[in-house]
């Protein structure tokens, strides 16, 4: 076994609802700790899935992703030889990792964000460097440049950053790449982006094709609500992108899961009232914490990050009322999907008790 993995501390996966609810004994649990889509999924994924043709079962599915990578290339304005599909972008975080990093190489991550990026630095035995964000929660890009030594080979921008839900400027981080030597791969993953007020301006989606070395990352999991069909794709240059379609397995994406995301792709109705609903929310829970006085950070993004002291009984007391949350990212916060307008609702009159009863 590699030295790496004997330690690992694994990503601890959501338990099904069911089962939670079950230990918990609660009539309805909300799961709003994993930042998936309250609104459910597009009734045109739910007919493509339905028609899709059960006969195709015995015979591979179509390794190009071919429907599926026009239909993405049309919509991002990119070329289709450019796009590497994955199992959810949790495989392309893998794929990434285990072309660019060697043993003894260095990653380097604005800290909090997405474990996952860690834990495969870790496993292809690569150190993981991390510049704290600043006290807003945003990248500390000077910082950042000043930690390029020749060792790091991968830069992860999460934009909008997990868990804070901050976003950086798009002349912010092409101001940054151009710090970054070309032969460091700079990693922007947009997994949050179709929630951000201004989506169109702040992505990276047309940086790969004039930086060789920068990969833009999406997932149907988010906004597009098909967390459970486990499908994203990324964006390389052309230097990059036939390497990483020899290291993707050749079927990793099933047809089935092709079909759900063309559909999704093609139905940006449901997309948009999906963000523009989060976005109402979003500027609900704001003034809350902003009348309770709650510190949080400014979120573009589907969930909310906030502090609270004892941030661990906070979500027990949620949790035992129907709500689970996500805390453990960082002490004292607490990442909250933004749910329906009813589910924040009932929160917020939950958080209020709570307030009164401490
Ligand atoms: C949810 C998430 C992903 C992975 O999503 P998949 O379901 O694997 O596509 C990637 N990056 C960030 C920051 C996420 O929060």
């Amino acid at each position: 076994m590699k030295e790496s993995v004997k330690k690992l501390q694994p990503y601890v996966p959501e338990k099904p609802l069911a089962t939670l609810q079950a230990e918990l004994g609660v009539n309805r649990l909300v799961r709003l700790s994993a930042n998936e889509n309250p609104y459910g999924t597009s009734p045109a994924v739910e007919a493509a899935v339905k028609n899709w043709d059960f006969s195709g079962s015995n015979r591979y599915p179509d390794g190009d992703a071919t429907e599926l990578r026009l239909a993405v290339a049309s919509q991002q304005h990119v070329d289709p030889e450019q796009l590497v599909f994955s199992v959810g972008l949790d495989e392309m975080i893998v794929m990434v990792s285990r072309t660019f990093l060697a043993p003894g190489d260095q990653v380097l991550v604005a800290a909090p964000t997405f474990s996952e990026y860690g834990l495969h630095a870790e496993i292809e035995e690569a150190t993981l460097v991390s510049v704290p964000t600043l006290a807003d929660g945003h990248v500390d890009f000077p910082a950042m440049a000043q930690a390029l030594t020749p060792d790091v080979k991968m830069v992860w921008l999460c934009n909008p950053n997990n868990p804070t839900g901050t976003s950086e400027t798009l002349a912010d981080l092409e101001a940054f790449i151009q710090q970054v030597p070309a032969e460091t791969m700079v990693l922007i993953d947009e997994a949050y982006i179709d929630f951000a007020t201004d989506a169109a301006k702040l992505t990276a989606m047309q940086l790969p094709s004039r930086y060789d070395n920068v990969v833009v990352m999406r997932t149907f999991s988010k906004a597009y609500g098909l967390a459970n069909f486990r499908v994203g794709y990324a964006v390389f240059s052309k230097t990059y992108a036939p390497t990483m379609q020899a290291v993707r397995l050749p079927y990793n994406v099933n047809s089935l899961t092709q079909a759900a995301a063309l559909a999704a792709v093609n139905d940006q109705n449901f997309v948009q009232t999906t963000v523009a609903k989060n976005a109402v929310e979003r500027t609900k829970w704001e003034a809350f914490f902003d009348a309770q006085q709650i510190q949080y950070d400014r979120s573009d993004a589907n969930f909310i990050f906030f502090k609270y002291p004892q941030a661990d009984q906070l979500a027990d007391y949620l949790l035992h009322h129907g709500y689970s949350l996500r805390t453990g990212l960082q002490s004292d916060w607490i990442r909250l999907t933004i749910g329906t307008a009813a589910d924040n609702q009932a929160i917020q009159q939950l958080i209020l008790s709570y307030q009164n009863d401490a």
